[in-house]
């Protein structure tokens, strides 16, 4: 083979260029389908027509078209003089046409590719433009992709790393403009050092610095709507490295103000597995959030500070995860007196299902606390509220009856013990197949007078029919 092409582009052109045969076909010239082969005569007839005779890399050794059969499609790829696919159709099993990718290239007086195009059913789809280094090596030096709604295009610089990407829309304005520069690092290797992207749709410019392990390290962005670009802002990524390499520590500033610091360990001395030991969020107000994880990375607390009307940074809330799903909050204001407290406690059912059962809520304001209790399927079944002196001050509790998919159909509900309410529902398909919801379409309320009320309600739950019995029974409204 008369082209020579350094080792990525040789990568590139592998999968174009298959194997190929010693000879080059004789006239006239050998027609194919996923089955046969044949000439042309002169009045358009079919000589010659025979079965592929597949040899060495699946070449038919008769019209020289490699004939590959997957199983359930058939490919017959065509090729040049210089061996390069020009043709590439793929058939079903019974030999329909599924799809054809043809090829279109330059060459040099050296054999080297100057163009290659590859269309799709027709549709130009890729297109390459090459070039030959000072060393007499061909590379890929412009690449397009055509898209439905865009085009892309790469540009390579002589080491075939990218040097620009630009993508357009299909008029043809551009959209985005990257730019990539590279630097050597200490080892003597190229690497991403910058990164400029013009993007024409807000008018900003980004420029994005890489450090040798290719982490950022600064981002400026640029606002390009004036007559010259006016800097909005510049984000800078700071890291620690221990003694292996190993990121530990990581900040984030923008514009120079402090806004990340993640704390990385390591499950062991060797591991390059990390997990975040603690995160900082911080906030432009100066408030800030710390997170903290266990070693299996799980959050296990979450600590907020706010800024009170003085100025001061004072702790405001502590939320603590357990593993089993429990939570527990803690609010407090600047002087650090607790003003609120909430717990969540997760229980087990007979089947070893955990679920929310029981709530606790103290507002230290009002002091009062009040308690509520979930059977497995979600629902309320107590709710209890207490004075600061623990002293049970009201009680709900609440039972069900449940149909189909463990929806509700009845409620019951006792006040401090004593029945005060009823509610009845019905199973209602929803507008999703298979679905069900149920819907509220009576509740009766016990008075304190012996009087109930009874509600009913229509389809979209909204009340039409409100009967008020007094303690006999009778109906007085
Ligand atoms: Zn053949």
């Amino acid at each position: 083979m008369k082209i020579k092409l350094i080792p990525v582009f040789i990568i590139l052109l592998a999968v174009l260029s298959g194997c190929y045969s010693e000879e080059i076909s004789e006239t006239p010239i050998w027609e194919a389908d996923a089955f046969e082969h044949w000439q042309n005569g002169e009045n358009g007839e079919k000589l010659n027509i025979g079965e592929h005779e597949p040899g060495a890399g699946y070449i038919c050794t008769v019209c020289k078209n490699k004939v590959f059969n997957w199983g359930d499609r058939i490919t017959v790829t065509s090729f040049d003089e210089y061996q390069s696919p020009i043709r590439a159709t793929v058939y079903g099993t019974d030999g329909t046409v599924l799809s054809e990718r043809t090829y279109e290239y330059g060459y040099d007086k050296d054999g080297y590719y100057t163009y290659s195009k590859t269309f799709e059913n027709g549709k130009l789809v890729l297109e390459y433009e090459y070039a030959v280094t000072e060393d007499g090596f061909g590379y890929p030096k412009k690449e397009t992709a055509y898209y439905e709604d865009c085009v892309f295009v790469n540009e390579y610089d002589e080491n075939t790393t990218p040097a620009k990407f630009t993508e357009y829309d299909l008029a043809g304005e551009i959209i985005s403009e990257t730019e990539f520069e590279y630097s050597e690092n200490s080892s003597g290797n190229l690497y991403c050092s910058k990164e400029t992207v013009i993007n024409y749709s807000n008018s900003t410019k980004t420029v994005t610095e890489h450090d040798e392990t290719l982490n950022i390290h600064q981002i400026e962005t640029f606002s390009l709507e004036g007559d010259a670009p006016t800097l909005i802002s510049v984000e800078n990524h700071e890291y620690e490295y221990d003694g292996l390499g190993r990121p530990v520590y990581y900040k984030e500033t923008i514009n120079g103000e402090i806004s990340c610091e993640d704390f990385i360990a390591y499950s062991d001395e060797n591991s390059y597995d990390g997990y975040y030991d603690k995160k900082i969020i911080y906030n432009e107000d100066r408030s800030y959030t710390v997170f903290d994880y266990d070693e299996s990375g799980n959050l296990f607390s979450e600590t907020e500070y706010s800024v009170s009307e003085n100025g001061t940074v004072f702790l405001s809330e502590e939320t603590t995860y357990n593993g089993d799903g429990s939570t527990s909050v803690i609010k407090r204001d600047e002087s650090g007196e607790i003003t609120f407290e909430s717990y969540k406690e997760i229980f087990t059912t007979g089947e070893g299902a955990l679920y929310l059962g029981k709530t606790t809520e103290i507002y230290h304001f009002t002091g009062i606390k009040q308690v509520h209790e979930y059977n497995s399927f979600g629902d309320m079944i107590s709710s209890k509220s207490y004075n600061f002196g623990d002293e049970l001050l009201s009680t709900y509790d609440y039972a069900y009856e449940y149909g189909k998919n463990n929806l509700v159909v009845y409620k019951k509900e006792l006040f401090n013990g004593k029945l005060s309410g009823e509610f009845f529902y019905e199973i209602v398909p929803t507008t999703e197949e298979s679905n069900f919801e149920n819907r509220l379409v009576k509740t009766i309320s016990y008075e304190e007078d012996g009087s109930k009320f009874v509600w009913e309600y229509d389809e979209n739950e909204i009340l039409i029919k409100e009967t008020h019995y007094d303690a006999k029974g009778n109906i007085i409204g």
